[in-house]
């Protein structure tokens, strides 16, 4: 990964540091300036402090006792001076040891005294410009390290900010290069904002990969469960060409055939319907809907049916209850569990159907005493095609309960199944 992708955090850690050389760069002239000023002062003072004092000794003394002091000075004083008279019409004089002063830059202050005599003091500047230089080297190896500091602690805290970015990058970019949903970010225990993205990011994976997968499924599941119906369809025409031309054989094989296409689109249908509901596309004429009318026409419908099976058939009234939502949809899922109920419950059992208000809620219950769903099977029953291992035998697509979640949960409701195998089911369906 070339740094040039981050750009735009480098730049920033670029932009600080080189503020940071810059302010420092500005300490260090201003440290540097008002040393120099100080140490020149210091030199100024003390020359001038010389000054006045061999000019008083000359005036008192004359020229024989200033030499004395000069001497006697030079001899205790810790910083040599360059001190020289020079008389009206004569030639200089110079009192302090002479050696040295030719080659060192001075520093000097004269005064003229009242016989028209010049007392000049000169101080080298040699000390000073040591110091000087001590302290420029000092400081340039102190504005050195401050930009070498400042360049790579900059470097390091962008790469370190940069890691989840440039991980959740490479992570994405895997994924959209390899189509794999099984890629995951690295996520560090921070809980900074980086990684807290990093971690919603892989839940978004896991969530794709779980849609996938059910999705595949799915498909799977379909292509199988139409290959049975075709191929028949299949089996029964060729049958069909392979005889005698007879006109009562070709219109039973017709037949089949009907019948056949007819249970692979109530099967397509039923998918699409289904997809429908779950994606929010299912057009619903929402209305207020007796929860009595409901459950009575279906009541009616599958009264015979139950009695055909000998099973003891109860609607209970549920007078004053109503639900808002699609009258013809609610009518299709109340079918469905009835249908179910009575498909899996054996003869001489029950099937009871019952409303009742639960807090702001109606409940629905449809609850049979018939072969009830192992615990194994009870989280799969709302997969699309999918059938108990038990219930083969019973006519049915798998699509029942797939429909019959997906409207109420188009509705905005929920539904639920409580089973013991062996003794019964409860389906709850609550808007
Ligand atoms: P099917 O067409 O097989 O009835 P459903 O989607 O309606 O498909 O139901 C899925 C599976 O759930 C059934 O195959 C059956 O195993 C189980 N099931 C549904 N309702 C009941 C019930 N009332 N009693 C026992 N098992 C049931």
């Amino acid at each position: 990964m070339s740094s040039s992708s981050y750009g735009r955090p480098l730049t920033l850690t670029l932009w600080y540091a080189a503020l940071f050389v810059a302010a420092s760069i500005v300490l260090v002239l201003i440290t540097y300036a008002l040393t120099a000023a100080s140490l020149a002062t210091r030199d100024q003072q003390i020359i001038n402090a010389s000054l006045g004092e061999y000019a008083s000794v000359y005036a008192r003394g004359g020229l024989s006792e200033l030499a004395a002091t000069v001497r006697a000075e030079q001899r205790t004083a810790p910083e040599r001076l360059f001190v020289r008279v020079v008389s009206r019409g004569a030639e200089a004089i110079v009192l302090s040891d002479s050696e040295g002063w030719d080659t060192t830059h001075l520093e000097t202050a004269s005064a003229r005294l009242a016989d028209g005599t010049l007392v000049q003091v000169g101080k080298s500047t040699d000390a000073r410009q040591d110091i000087l230089a001590r302290l420029r080297a000092t400081l340039g190896l102190i504005t050195v390290s401050i930009v070498v500091l400042a360049l790579t602690g900059g470097w390091l805290a962008t790469q370190s900010a940069l890691q989840p970015v440039r991980r959740l990058t490479d992570t994405v970019r895997r994924v959209i290069a390899t189509g794999k949903t099984d890629e995951r970010v690295q996520v560090g225990p921070s809980d900074d904002a980086l990684h807290e993205l990093s971690r919603l990011f892989n839940t978004m994976l896991d969530k794709i990969e779980g849609l996938v997968t059910s999705m595949r499924g799915a498909l799977d599941n379909v292509a199988h469960d139409l290959r049975t119906p075709l191929t028949r369809l299949r089996g029964t025409a060729e049958l069909a060409l392979a005889g005698t031309a007879d006109p009562d054989r070709y219109r039973d094989a017709l037949a089949d055939c009907v019948e056949e296409s007819d249970r692979v689109l109530l099967m397509l249908n039923t998918l699409m319907d289904i997809s429908e509901a779950e994606s929010g596309a299912m057009p619903l004429s929402r209305e207020m809907v007796a929860v009595d009318g409901l459950l009575e026409r279906n009541g009616t419908l599958y009264g015979d049916v139950a009695d055909a099976k000998h099973l003891r058939f109860v609607v209970h009234k549920a007078p004053g209850l109503s639900v808002t939502g699609d009258r013809v949809r609610l009518e299709q899922v109340i079918a469905n569990l009835i249908d179910n109920a009575i498909k899996y419950t054996p003869s001489g059992g029950a099937v009871d159907v019952s409303a009742h208000r639960d807090n702001d809620a109606v409940s629905i219950l449809v609850s049979d005493t018939g072969i009830g769903i192992p615990p194994e099977d009870l989280p799969h029953i709302w997969e699309r095609l999918y059938r108990g291992d038990t219930s083969r035998s019973e006519r049915g697509l798998g699509l029942g309960l797939s429909l019959v979640r997906a409207i109420v949960e188009a509705h905005g409701g929920t539904v639920t199944a409580r089973s013991h195998a062996g003794q019964g089911t409860t389906f709850e369906v609550r808007l």
